[in-house]
C-alpha cells in the first residue's frame, strides 16, 4: 500500500499519473468524491464522483477502508477494489492526504503501508502552480494555500519525504522507494519456498 500524500500543488498527480503509466504491478485507488469534476476528469478514472447521500450510503456500509473532508468536500477509498488488488497479489497506489493515511495506520494493514510526502520547493512555487492550473477560483487557491500549510505540517508522520523540485529526479527517488521496499523480506512471498529448494530441503 504505497500511499503519497502532498499539498495541492506539489506535482503528486503528474507524479503518480508517471510511476503507473510505466509501473504494471501498481493499479491506483479511485477515491470517491462529493467534489464536482474538474474540466478534462471522468468519472471512474479520477475519481468516482457522488453525490452526499451516495457517499453517505458508502460510510454507513462500511464501504470505504478511510475518508476524511476536504476542503468543505468528502473523499474516501472504496475498500473492495484495494482489497481485491492486494489478495491479486498487485500494490496499490494511494493519492490521499494525511488524515486518510492516519486512518490507514490504524487499521490491520498498516504493516503493509509506505508513506510518501512530496513537498514543494517553496510556498511560491506552489501558489504559482495553483494559479497556473487555473480550474479553481482564486478565494479556492487561497483556501488551498491555507490548506497546504496544514497538510505540510504532518510530514513527520510519513516514512519518505521528497523535495519536487524537478520532476524527472522526483520520479526517479518515487521509484527507487517503490523498488526497496518491494525488495523487503516480508514483501518476497516465495523466498522461503525458492531457498527451501536452492538448498535441497
Ligand atoms: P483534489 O480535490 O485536488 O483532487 O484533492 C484534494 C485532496 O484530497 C488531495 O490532497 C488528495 O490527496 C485528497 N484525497 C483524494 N482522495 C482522497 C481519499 O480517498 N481520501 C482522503 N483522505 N483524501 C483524499
Amino acid at each position: 500500500m504505497f500511499v503519497l500524500s502532498s499539498p495541492s500543488g506539489a506535482g503528486k498527480t503528474t507524479l503518480s499519473r508517471a510511476l503507473l503509466a510505466e509501473d504494471s504491478l501498481i493499479t491506483l485507488s479511485v477515491s470517491a468524491t462529493t467534489r464536482p469534476p474538474r474540466p478534462g476528469e471522468i468519472d471512474g478514472v479520477d475519481y468516482y464522483f457522488v453525490s452526499t447521500d451516495q457517499f453517505q450510503a458508502m460510510v454507513d456500509g462500511d464501504a470505504l477502508l478511510e475518508w476524511a473532508h476536504v476542503f468543505g468536500n468528502r473523499y474516501g477509498t472504496p475498500r473492495s477494489p484495494v482489497e481485491n488488488a492486494l489478495a491479486a497479489g498487485r500494490d496499490v497506489l494511494f493519492d490521499i492526504d494525511w488524515q486518510g493515511t492516519q486512518q490507514l495506520q490504524q487499521t490491520d494493514a498498516a504493516s503493509d503501508l509506505v508513506r510518501v510526502f512530496i513537498l514543494p520547493p517553496d510556498l511560491a512555487e506552489l501558489e504559482r502552480r495553483l494559479t497556473m492550473r487555473n480550474t479553481d477560483h482564486p478565494e479556492v487557491i487561497a483556501g488551498r494555500m491555507a490548506r497546504a500549510r496544514d497538510e505540510i505540517s504532518h510530514w513527520g508522520e510519513y516514512d519518505y519525504i521528497l523535495v519536487n523540485d524537478d520532476a524527472e529526479t522526483c520520479l526517479n527517488e518515487l521509484r527507487s522507494i517503490l523498488k526497496a521496499e518491494r525488495l523487503r523480506r516480508k514483501r518476497q512471498l516465495g523466498l522461503a519456498g525458492f531457498v527451501r529448494d536452492m538448498l535441497g530441503q
